[in-house]
């Protein structure tokens, strides 16, 4: 039996990186998986290496920051596996537009809206799907990954931090608005984990920002995925409104 037999998930961002990672750990884990992403060639290619490896799942085409693909992600969750438990909101895009008095008001909202407004669409499309299926005495669960950069603030990258933080406020008020609904909702911050978003970094900036890093390396995309099967887990119902550190300890939030 795996840790989240027989359960409903969608993945946003499942065509590569930390998305793909988790879309695949939960599909091994039982679950079956809808791999949503604005890459269709990859998160086709994603939801068919799943298939070929005895897992299930789909690919659907989404924007995340689209309240009616939102909509039309939660309908394909019901009509192609009958429900929905749980929502990875993964998507994200790298800060851009640098230094505050570069920043342009349209890269300020753009990383807002993909980093931030999805995790609101996600939430509040995902829970009224979840709700039917934990009426019927199943968790569900909202993991929604924000990053050390929310946690600490990055100077250069106030929109990023912004985002990243808000998703941490965010998950920590809707935990408890949802709680009684026997829904969790937690948070990761992942640390510099090795995706094409952190190889898009020049090779002198990572490898100092590598020598910063107490555990010596980048993280892996698995070591991400592993945090949120662990979440999803039915037997992690009491974890709620929480922050999931994994940063190989360069940065300890207190
Ligand atoms: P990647 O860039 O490797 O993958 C992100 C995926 O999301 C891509 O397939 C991308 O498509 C897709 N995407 C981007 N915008 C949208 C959108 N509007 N709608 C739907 N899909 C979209 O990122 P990572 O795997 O590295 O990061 C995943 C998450 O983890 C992000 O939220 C990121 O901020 C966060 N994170 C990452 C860290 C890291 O070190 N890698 C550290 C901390 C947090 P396309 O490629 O076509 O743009």
């Amino acid at each position: 039996m795996g840790r989240v037999q027989g359960k409903v998930a969608i993945v946003t961002g499942a065509a590569k990186g930390i998305g793909a990672a988790s879309a695949k750990a939960l599909a091994r884990e039982g679950a079956k998986v809808i791999c949503s992403d604005m890459d269709e060639e990859g998160g086709e290619a994603m939801a068919a290496e799943i298939q070929r490896t005895g897992g299930e799942a789909i690919f659907v085409a989404h924007d995340v920051t689209d309240e009616a693909q939102w909509a039309n992600v939660v309908k394909v969750a019901e009509d192609r596996f009958g429900g929905l438990n749980i929502v990875v909101n993964n998507a994200g895009i790298a800060p851009t537009g640098g230094p505050i008095e570069d920043l342009e008001l349209n890269d300020w909202r753009k990383l807002i809206a993909v980093d931030l407004d999805s995790v609101f669409l996600g939430c509040k499309y995902g829970i009224k799907t979840i709700k039917k299926s934990t009426e019927k005495g199943q968790k569900g669960s909202i993991i929604n990954i924000s990053s050390i950069n929310g946690q600490k603030g990055q100077m250069g990258q106030t929109n990023y931090s912004a985002a990243k933080a808000g998703v941490i406020g965010f998950t920590k008020a809707l935990a408890q608005e949802v709680a009684k609904k026997g829904v969790t909702v937690n948070v990761i911050a992942p640390g510099y984990i090795d995706t094409e978003m952190v190889a898009a970094v020049p090779p002198k900036v990572l490898e100092s920002i590598i020598a910063t890093i107490p555990v010596g390396r980048l993280g892996k995309a698995e070591e991400i995925a592993h945090c949120v099967t662990f979440l999803a887990d039915e037997k992690s119902a009491f974890i709620t409104g929480a922050t999931f550190t994994a940063n190989g300890a360069q940065y300890i939030a207190g």
